[in-house]
């Protein structure tokens, strides 16, 4: 069984208003084991409501309209189901009764417009409202199913909810998804694309896609079976082998994050860490302080912005940061053995670099970084060139030291 989605009204083409039900409707759907094989957005214009909705249908078993069904000349969706059905609105006594006495009961009159609410197509059935005045509409179109929900997402959730999702459950029964993620560090989407190849080919069963965001690249191995144990199994076999095939660039699950990996990898050693930061501003030491418990094993942090605060507060020579600059491997490595050894820490990790966007060189670009780790017997440092924009830098930077971290801490 597949779904489509279709979202209508004009305040979400011009971004007034963001597609936040597709985006709940979606989460649901993979709940109930159900792919979203496509998303529409529509304005209010029965013409392309009915184009719109006639190859939502070709794509899928199960269409999920929302929006257009408010009382007001633009709501359109019921004129547009009519029209895509063939068929005439019909008015229902019983719905107006019930529209009016959802006013009644908040002391307000009903105005006449309300009364375009209580017409459906011809032959669907209404999808009662129990936070609102919009009765929601199922219809169906030969084997296909079409559910049209109110606009408004609270009204939206609880309709789907009550009324729609045990019937989807029903329907679906002999089919499972299961989603297992994996965390990629230290190597670029389309790096692993080329080591993965085939087990990427879309059609394929599993299923995997990938995500990427500032240095971390998320693997998704989406397994479709008859039963849960079936899916688990498929997935668990996908999983083993893109470990093998990327190795340590694996650095956890589902939504681990590194500095929880790190951590954890910190705690289980009974291993401390300070950190030295310029040009992240102390940014590395917030991602580790996310994690709870981090007080275990993070001792200290120092953001050293100046030249002064570099020599004054973890020793770096002056004579040092004047010949190479405040940039440079030697004043990082400098940066991180007056840290490691004012914390008295395990591990001390050391950022400097050009965030941008200004200061740059030929010599030393826009998002030039230098990471070191000072650790009991060795002294490690990297070159990263970032690139721009500036948050960006700041990111890729903290997220690599803690890439340095975890496989120093992986041997
Ligand atoms: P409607 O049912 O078309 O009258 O929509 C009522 C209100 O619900 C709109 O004015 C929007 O604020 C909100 N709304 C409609 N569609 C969506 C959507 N897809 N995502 C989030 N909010 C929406
Ligand atoms: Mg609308």
């Amino acid at each position: 069984m597949k779904v489509s989605i279709v979202s209508i009204g004009n305040e979400l083409l011009s971004g007034r208003t963001v597609d936040t039900n597709a985006a709940w409707l979606a989460a649901e759907m993979l709940a109930l084991n159900t792919p979203v094989v496509s998303g529409y957005i529509v304005g209010d214009e029965v013409e392309r409501i009915v184009r719109t909705l006639r190859a939502a249908c070709e794509d899928a078993d199960v269409v999920l309209v929302t929006g257009g069904l408010g009382p007001t000349e633009d709501d359109l969706t019921r004129e547009a189901l009519a029209a895509l059905l063939g068929v005439q609105l019909v008015f229902h006594q019983d719905l107006l009764d019930r529209i009016a006495g959802f006013f009644t009961a908040l002391g307000r009159t009903m105005a006449a417009t309300n009364r375009r609410q209580a017409y459906l197509p011809a032959g669907a059935q209404a999808l009662h409202n129990s936070v609102g005045t919009a009765p929601g509409i199922a219809a169906q179109r030969e084997h296909r199913r079409i559910f049209a929900m109110p606009g408004v997402p609270s009204e939206m959730q609880r309709m789907f909810t009550d009324g729609i999702k045990p019937t989807l459950k029903a329907l679906n029964a002999g089919q499972h998804i299961v989603v297992r993620k994996l965390q990629c560090c230290g190597t670029g989407e389309s790096n692993i694309a080329q080591v993965v190849g085939p087990l990427m080919a879309r059609g394929r069963n599993p299923l995997i896609n990938s995500t990427a965001s500032q240095g971390v690249v998320t693997m998704h191995i989406i397994a479709t079976a008859p039963s849960e144990g079936e899916a688990l199994g498929m997935a668990r076999s996908d999983e083993q082998l893109l470990r093998e095939m990327l190795g340590p660039a694996v650095f956890g699950v589902e939504d681990q994050t590194l500095a929880e990996v790190v951590g954890g990898m910190l705690a289980a050693r009974g291993m401390t860490l300070a950190t030295a930061e310029s040009c992240t501003g102390g940014l590395l030491a917030k991602l580790i302080t996310d994690v709870p418990g981090a007080s275990r094993y993070f001792l200290q942090s120092w953001v050293t912005y100046s030249n002064q605060a570099k020599t004054a507060l973890l020793g770096v020579p002056t004579a040092l940061i004047a010949e190479h600059g405040a940039v440079s491997q030697q004043v990082a490595e400098a940066m991180a053995l007056g840290a490691r050894k004012a914390a008295a820490a395990d591990y001390a990790i050391a950022i400097t670099g050009i965030a941008g966007p200004d200061g740059g060189s030929s010599e030393k670009p826009l998002g030039l970084v230098y990471i070191a780790l000072a650790a009991n017997d060795r002294l490690y440092c990297r070159r990263c060139e970032f690139g721009q924009p500036r948050a960006a830098v700041r990111l890729r930077a903290a997220t690599t030291a803690l890439d340095i971290l975890r496989q120093e801490l992986a041997g």
